[in-house]
């Protein structure tokens, strides 16, 4: 197997293993095996069973009807998704139960309990129907990491008007580009965010992305903080433009959650654009809850008394599913923070954790190089001790750096999920149930009860090492690229019949666990050989200099491709002479000749996606002196042209 010429080389060897403790295990929301084999004979029964700890208004007559490449989930089944985040907590036990704890930037506070939230909710749902929002118009979310980014979202469901929140950070001509693709009505958003002290003009951003955007018809501005209006001048037109504060100081808390259907649209979101142009992903209500609600609950343990905290923003898929529909489904109280993790200094994220008694916390790769980067004296100086779980998502997480965050964040002492998943999948697919799962740094393990996944070659066949594909429909999956189903199609459909392409590449080992390698599209190819870029980067990142590596391939006559190597150090580690062929022959110890970076550039950054992804395609493009592609979804442009002047000065 896995001999093909299309197949993915396999370098890396990784033998740590890290069991779950019996004292984990024994309160472990699920902690017996047979949960896979349940799932795996029956998934049907399966999904269903999770959709039963649901509130329906009417149930469904249908699982799935699965019309390749188009799934219905719980066809008939009508529901409200906020509801299930909010009524059904106020109307049990929960009422006074913190359902949000949210501290902004600055240091100012506010937890609202599952009634304020419900009554919050209620209240902003009839001020969108005052503003002309019916069931199925799409309203536009551009805000920062403040409260009302939860609200409006949960507003918007309650009458079963999709939203489609676009990142903060995005420029005027990313959201008016969002806005256009969904054609969305109303717009929300913020005189402002904070963001290292200063503050983010997010309305006067807005009022530029509006001047191409002629769907909108009201934008509701919610006032940060009240003072940033003061500071930023915010223009306010006439019968467009609204102040939440206002419309809200009118407003009804009485509004009924609309049944809606399980397929009716809940939200567009455009994927974090690593690879291209974003795509429009559409995710409907039943099939979606039911898998964010199931995977919270088993993957992150969620126990009434935990505080929960995932860093993610509201504007990336893990925001949507893990900050708000999940963990509200399930009734936890979830943490919120403004801000910046370096602001005002390295440990802020530590003094949060401390402050709040966080127990599970969720972050990203990028995250926790940063972390290593900074050094253990930050997270050092603050009492950990609370955290019993910690997860991971967003991209491959190289080995040392998971250790790293096990002894470091974990103290020894909690479990860590490599949650692999995608915008189009909704929900987590690839991840440790906790108290079942041995772990290996660097490896998602396997897929999630009721998740059929696979490794293939071009041809469909099921190799070692090659394409990540997913193998059956499930709940929370994509129904469509929004307004573009031939490019759905095309995309996720198209290399093998009637299986969905994830444009990752994995290996399987032998206890079939699977290990994601790094997108297709950057895989390396040198001598004939294919090599995916995490291996190489994991074994950079394990020399004690390095924080981060990207590789990328570049032409060469003999081989084909020669790699390119982008290596940032750690903090107190400096470029000296050497250091270069050093981390050459490192590569060549830890993984073989054939990895041997020919060209190897220190960087103080890497060009990341505004949610802090690689993005090697703009590597690939200066190692070879390609005009730059598509930067629009760079966090920060300056990185990318800076380096590629570097390169081409020491090129010459
Ligand atoms: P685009 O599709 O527009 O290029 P994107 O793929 O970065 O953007 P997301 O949906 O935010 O958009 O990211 C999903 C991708 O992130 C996955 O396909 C995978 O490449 C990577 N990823 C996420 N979690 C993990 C993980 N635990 N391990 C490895 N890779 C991961
Ligand atoms: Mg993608």
């Amino acid at each position: 197997m896995g001999r093909g010429s299309d197949a993915l080389n396999v370098l890396l060897r990784e033998e740590r293993r890290f069991a779950p403790s019996a004292a984990f295990v024994t309160r472990a929301n699920a902690r017996d095996r047979e949960i896979y084999g349940r799932a795996g004979a029956d998934p049907e029964a399966y999904w269903a069973e999770w959709a039963g700890e649901l509130d329906w208004f009417e149930r469904w007559h249908t699982v799935v009807e699965w019309d390749p490449p188009h799934a219905k989930w719980f066809v008939g089944g009508k529901l409200n998704a906020t509801y299930n985040c909010l009524d059904r907590h106020v109307s049990g036990g929960r009422r006074n139960k913190a359902a949000l704890i949210w501290e902004g930037e600055p240091g100012d506070r506010r937890t609202y309990t599952y009634w304020d939230l419900h009554r919050e909710t209620s209240k902003f749902a009839n001020v969108l129907k005052g503003l002309g929002v019916r069931r199925g118009d799409r309203v536009a979310i551009y805000l920062p990491m403040i409260p009302e980014a939860v609200i409006a979202m949960l507003a918007c469901a309650r009458i079963g008007a999709p939203h489609s929140v676009v990142f903060g950070g995005f420029s005027p001509d990313s959201l008016s580009d969002r806005i256009q693709d969904a054609q969305a009505k109303v717009l929300i958003t913020a005189d402002g965010g904070y963001r290292r002290g200063q503050v983010v003009p997010l309305k006067a951003n807005a009022d530029r992305g509006l001047e191409r955007s002629a769907s909108i018809e009201h934008v509701v501005v919610i006032a940060r903080g009240g003072g940033i209006s003061g500071e930023t001048g915010v223009h306010m037109k006439q019968g467009r433009d609204h102040w939440y504060h206002e419309l809200m100081d009118d407003a009804s808390p009485v509004c009924e959650a609309e049944a809606v259907d399980a397929e009716d649209l809940l939200y567009i979101l455009y994927t974090s654009g690593t690879t291209g142009k974003p795509k429009g992903v559409v995710h409907t209500t039943g099939g979606y809850l039911t898998q964010v609600y199931a995977t919270t609950k088993l993957v992150f343990d969620l126990k009434e008394d935990d505080v929960y905290w995932c860093t993610a923003d509201v504007g990336w898929v893990t925001g949507h599913s893990y900050i708000v529909y999940g963990p509200l489904a399930n009734g936890a109280t979830v943490l919120m923070y403004e801000g910046a993790p370096d602001w005002p200094d390295r440990g802020r994220l530590w003094t949060l954790c401390e402050t709040y008694g966080v127990t599970v916390f969720y972050t990203a790769p990028t995250a926790i190089r940063a972390f290593m980067r900074w050094g253990e004296e930050w997270p050092g100086r603050h009492d950990l001790s609370r955290l019993r779980l910690l997860g991971t998502v967003g991209e491959p997480i190289n080995p040392e750096a998971w250790m790293w965050y096990h002894r470091v964040i974990g103290g020894e002492r909690c479990p860590i999920v490599d949650t692999w998943w995608q915008t189009e999948t909704g929900a987590i697919m690839i991840t440790p149930l906790p108290g079942i799962t041995e772990t290996k740094p660097g490896s998602a393990t396997l897929p999630f009860p009721g998740v059929f996944a696979d490794v293939m070659n071009q041809g469909g066949e099921s190799v070692n090492a090659g394409f990540l594909a997913l193998t059956r429909p499930w709940p929370a999956m994509l129904r469509t690229i929004y307004g573009d189903d031939q490019r759905y199609r095309d995309q996720y459909w198209s290399k093998w019949p009637d299986l969905y392409f994830t444009g990752d590449g994995a290996k399987r080992d032998e206890d079939g666990y699977f290990w994601l390698l790094g997108r297709v599209d950057d895989v390396l190819n040198v001598a004939g050989h294919r090599v995916g870029t995490m291996e190489v980067e994991s074994a950079l990142v394990a020399h004690p200099a390095v924080a981060e590596a990207a590789v990328v391939g570049k032409a060469h006559e003999i081989k084909g491709q020669a790699i390119a190597a982008f290596v940032t150090l750690k903090e107190g580690h400096r470029a000296l002479d050497g250091l270069a062929d050093e981390l050459k022959e490192h590569v060549v110890e830890k993984i073989g000749a054939i990895a041997r970076p020919e060209a190897i550039l220190f960087t103080a950054d890497l060009p990341k996606t505004r949610s802090g992804k690689i993005m090697r395609r703009l590597l690939r493009d200066i190692a070879e002196g390609r005009a730059l592609g598509d930067t629009t979804t760079l966090a920060d442009p300056a990185v990318v042209e800076q380096l590629k002047r570097r390169y081409e000065e020491k090129e010459v």
